[in-house]
């Protein structure tokens, strides 16, 4: 079976073995018996037959090479950046960082986290304000956060705000598109102008604006004025690495500073993944959306990093979470970081002055040969007048392997980056000539000084100590094996599926013809993305069986908000008031705040205690809300890791009402070849491709979570209906590139290609097998809680640890006791509270599922030991884990537990002697030490500091 038998882990005579255990004959038998009859999709999955890693190999590789790499001078929140090759290599194409998951574990997370704090250090600096959050996704849905934080800080009194018409294309038109679903008024203003700001919220700029224009230092401090004399919130959304240049924001007077972080050495790609950015005073910290590391303290009283409280809890807040926003955009928020990291502010200070002096020179040669140029100010981008011949003279440029940027008829934009080189200026100048009409030449001065940044700024030592490249291949080393990931053992967090994301998947994303293409090039430039993306969508709509897929949104998040939009456009154009989304109470977090962001009023819907929908409680729900029913946000499988049985009958009642039907994708794993969301008569639904498709987490992001719909609902998607003529976002955009993050968009499309229709189906079984195998292995001590009628679950169950409570053992004690044991935890609470959920996925090889099982049976024998007084309440290896090398190796050891169970359990511990030998000296050879102790939380949170720490600890420490 070609590929599929690298990509799933067990062989047939695993699986063979493992059907003993759960008691059936054949896999077949098992999904028979798991899927239910009603919602089983007849025959085999259309897709093209397997294809071999070296085809795949050479078709990505075409597919690149039919894109056209030009010189872009595009700009518009995209530019060209030299990601540094031991950057690249050390983080972006490592295993180490780019099959994390996201660090809600953070013991096991210190390198990422140390990262990510790194990245909020950067933006706080640049930004000039104090509380950064660890990544957003794409600078237009960063400004929509940004809008939607000074609104929540008028508590959503004030639903007016004033925005600059200087934005970025794709930012209004994703602002525009978000606010008008929240009932939010933008009022388009000259923020230059003395402005009526009454009753608005914000007043939103962007810095330096979209035409280029660098407004004196004294016309920001007056909009700030303006604004704050309203009462209202000053957002800028700024260039970061301009800032490193100009006065910053937070000097201008801005309260909450966004944008994108791209040009920090993040390859264009098409459009993506980036990393986005939001910076704020310490006054909002706690309506910051998106998730936010910190420092505290570990059982040792070292630091340690953890994301704070009020992030991780976003999940829990639902409706009434800060933001939708889960997976977000960590890995390219580190290599944004390390690039800061390699170059040290004085070396960002030379780029942002170096892409200044181009432009300058630009502008300079322009008007000496005649051109008007509309601003005199500028960082790097120049606008040129051109009454009424822009497009033929962006097309000359064209001809010459530039492309620049056509704002209207009459207006060019040329923007310079890190990679503009003087014969291009001359090159644009000389071919620009004759478009020249004005015949008087102007005069372009120097920035004033005023608007120059004179401060230091980054002065802490981890943007000064690693400027070799031999440290810095160490500082990233190290950090990097601080972490446990894919590389290290399983992550069988239930919910998140993390698979193997294969070598030669994930390969193609740095290929040059995918990595510098800017996402507003000229159609034809974009040649491979669009075969590439019409394979995918057509892929995509066989295998969940809609009509359409919009692969735009970057996160599950975007991709569930597209769609709940999309059903609210559909509502709207038949002229009905449908505003409720009913939600089940086990639902994932996300869904809950997306509604809310898609302007639903949510209706929860009980669950019964076998964890299945209650049908009584739904159908009163509908009767209260007759008319109004907008949509049911369905997770299928369950969240609970069943496959439903009344699955039907819940889509029929909310049909009948008059409501959509949004299944929510992320757990398709369980269905790929099986069933088909469309078929069991969804509306819409959203998958995560960093979930089911092999695209990696990198350490909590990127991802792509594309819409599918069915015809009826596909002209509300996300789209660019005009893509041919135009690159930008039309209706609907939930983000600034029409393909969202287009540079991993390969990943998933050599998946497909690779697995072919059967390799696709044995992997979902072989995932449920997995499911059932640790489920039946477990049972007798741990119990599942739920089960469907078949008795089978999914492709996950929940352990029941609650029974631990009685010895005072939690669920946080055994998620870090597994650390000892070399595992990431499986997911903690949720969907139920003080309970895990395991979710093997179909990569991970018999033995290690064996380990797994083996190491939470002799758990539940040490939590005997404390239950029976063996062991104390207050000092056992539960409480006191995960254990460090150093703890471990003190001299003083006063514990009732040996140095061996601590930190070898599975090797020396109790109920392990049926280890086979070879696998124990594995274990001890290759034990994962956790480089700190267990994080405390709450002290964090009560000495929030989201920075990295100021050049003086350093030096006292
Ligand atoms: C992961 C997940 C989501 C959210 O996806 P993100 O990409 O993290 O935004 C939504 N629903 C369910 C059931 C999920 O498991």
């Amino acid at each position: 079976m070609g590929f599929a038998s690298r990509h799933i882990g067990t062989s047939q005579s695993d699986q063979q073995a493992m059907l003993e255990v759960v008691g059936a004959a054949t896999v077949e038998e098992l999904m028979d018996q798991a899927v239910p009859n009603q919602i089983r999709s007849e025959g085999r999955l259309h897709l093209p037959p397997a294809a071999t890693e070296q085809q795949v190999a050479r078709e990505l590789a075409q597919m690149a090479s039919h894109n056209t790499v030009r010189t872009s001078m595009i700009g518009q929140g995209f530019y060209d950046t030299a990601t540094p090759a031991v950057i690249r290599r050390g983080i972006l194409e490592n295993p180490s960082w780019y099959t994390a998951y996201t660090p809600y574990q953070p013991e096991i997370s210190q390198g990422r986290l140390e990262a990510l704090l790194g990245f909020q250090t950067v933006v706080s600096e640049l930004t000039g304000l104090p509380i950064a959050g660890a990544s957003l996704l794409d600078e237009a849905s960063a400004g929509v956060e940004a809008v939607l934080l000074a609104v929540r800080v008028h508590r959503g009194e004030l639903r007016r705000v004033a925005v600059s018409s200087d934005l970025f294309e794709a930012s209004k038109a994703v602002l525009t598109n978000r606010c008008d679903a929240l009932g939010i008024e933008i009022r388009w203003v000259d923020a230059t102008e003395n402005l009526d700001l009454t009753d608005c919220a914000a007043l939103v700029v962007q810095y330096p604006g979209a035409g280029g224009v660098v407004h004196p230092y004294h016309a920001y401090t007056t909009m700030a004025d303006q604004i704050h004399a309203a009462g209202g919130t000053f957002v800028v959304i700024a260039d970061l690495l301009a800032c490193s240049m100009l006065v910053p924001p937070g000097r201008l007077g801005a309260d909450v500073v966004a944008g994108s972080a791209q040009r920090l050495g993040i390859p264009l790609g098409g459009g993506g993944p980036h990393a986005a950015y939001i910076a704020t005073t310490q006054a909002n910290e706690r309506q910051l959306p998106g998730r936010l590391v910190g420092v505290s303290r570990d059982s040792a009283g070292h630091p340690a990093f953890r994301l704070s409280l009020q992030t991780r809890e976003q999940h829990i807040r639902r409706e009434k979470a800060t933001s939708n926003i889960c997976t977000a955009q960590s890995l390219l928020a580190i290599v944004a970081s390390m690039y800061v990291v390699y170059h040290g502010p004085e070396g960002l200070k030379n780029i942002a002055e170096t892409i200044h002096a181009h432009t300058l020179d630009l502008a300079r040669k322009l008007c000496d040969s005649g051109h008007r140029i509309t601003h005199k100010a500028f960082f790097d981008t120049v606008e040129l007048e051109i009454p009424g011949r822009a497009r033929p003279a962006q097309l000359t440029l064209l001809a010459k392997g530039i492309a620049v940027y056509l704002h209207s008829p009459s207006h060019l934009r040329i923007s310079c980056d890190e990679l503009t080189e003087t014969s291009t200026i001359d090159a644009i100048a000389q071919a620009l000539e004759p478009f020249a009409d004005s015949g008087k030449s102007e005069q372009i001065e120097e920035l004033p000084a005023a608007s120059l940044r004179t401060d230091s700024f980054l002065e802490q030592a981890t943007f000064h100590r690693y400027r070799s490249e031999t440290d810095l291949m160490r500082y990233m080393r190290r950090l990097g094996d601080k972490d446990y990931a894919l590389n290290r053992g399983m992550i069988p967090l239930g919910s998140c599926t993390m698979k193997l994301n294969a070598a030669v998947e994930v390969s193609a994303m740095t290929l040059e013809g995918f990595a510098h293409i800017h996402p507003y090039a000229p159609p034809e430039d974009h040649a491979g993305f669009e075969r590439l993306a019409e394979d995918l969508e057509r892929w995509l709509c066989e295998i969940t069986g809609y009509d359409a897929v919009s692969l735009q949104p970057n996160a599950g998040s975007q991709g569930e908000l597209a769609g709940l939009l999309a059903v609210r456009g559909y509502h709207r154009a038949r002229g009905e008031a449908r505003d409720v989304c009913l939600i089940p109470a086990s639902a994932h977090g996300t869904n809950a705040a997306s509604a809310t962001l898609a302007g639903f009023r949510v209706v929860v819907v009980t669950s019964k205690p076998d964890g299945s929908i209650d049908l009584e409680d739904l159908r009163s729900k509908i009767a209260e809300n007759r008319d109004r029913i907008g949509a049911i946000m369905l997770t299928y499988p369950s969240t609970h890791g069943i496959y439903e049985e009344s699955v039907g009958e819940v889509i029929s009642m909310v049909h009948q009402s008059g409501g959509q039907v949004y299944i929510d994708g992320a757990n398709l794993n369980a269905m790929v070849g099986f069933a088909r969301p469309g078929d069991m008569g969804g509306d819409v639904s959203h998958l995560n491709l960093h979930k089911t498709f092999a695209i990696p987490h990198g350490g909590g992001g990127p991802g792509v979570g594309p819409v599918a719909a069915k015809a009826h609902l596909a002209p509300y998607l996300p789209g660019f209906p005009g893509r041919r003529e135009s690159a930008l976002p039309g209706s609907g955009a939930v983000a600034a590139a029409p393909w969202g993050s287009a540079s991993v968009l390969p990943i998933s499309w050599a998946y497909i290609r690779l697995m072919g229709a059967e390799g696709l189906s044995a992997a979902t079984a072989s995932a449920v097998l997995a499911a059932n195998y640790i489920a039946d292995s477990l049972d007798h001590v741990i119990p599942v809680l739920y089960r469907g009628s078949s008795g089978r679950v999914a492709h996950e169950c929940i352990l029941d640890v609650r029974g631990f409570k009685q010895a005072g053992i939690s669920v946080d004690d055994v998620a870090k006791r597994l650390v000892d044991y070399g595992f990431h935890a499986p997911t903690m609470s949720f969907p139920v509270p003080g309970t895990l959920m395991v979710e093997p996925t179909e990569s991970e090889g018999r033995s290690e599922l064996d380990r797994f099982c083996a190491a939470m049976l002799s758990i539940t024998e040490e939590v005997t030991k404390v239950a029976t007084g063996h062991w104390p309440r207050e000092d056992n290896p539960l409480i006191n884990a995960p254990h460090t090398a150093e703890v471990v190796i003190a001299s003083e050891w006063n514990h009732p537990y040996s140095r061996e169970i601590a930190a070898y359990p599975a090797v020396y511990g109790v109920g392990t002697e049926v280890l086979d030998p070879e696998l124990a000296r594995y274990m001890v050879e290759d034990k994962y030490w956790p480089p700190v102790g267990r994080v405390d939380g709450p002290w964090g949170d009560r000495n929030l500091q989201c920075t990295c720490p100021p050049p003086e600890a350093f030096t006292a420490s």
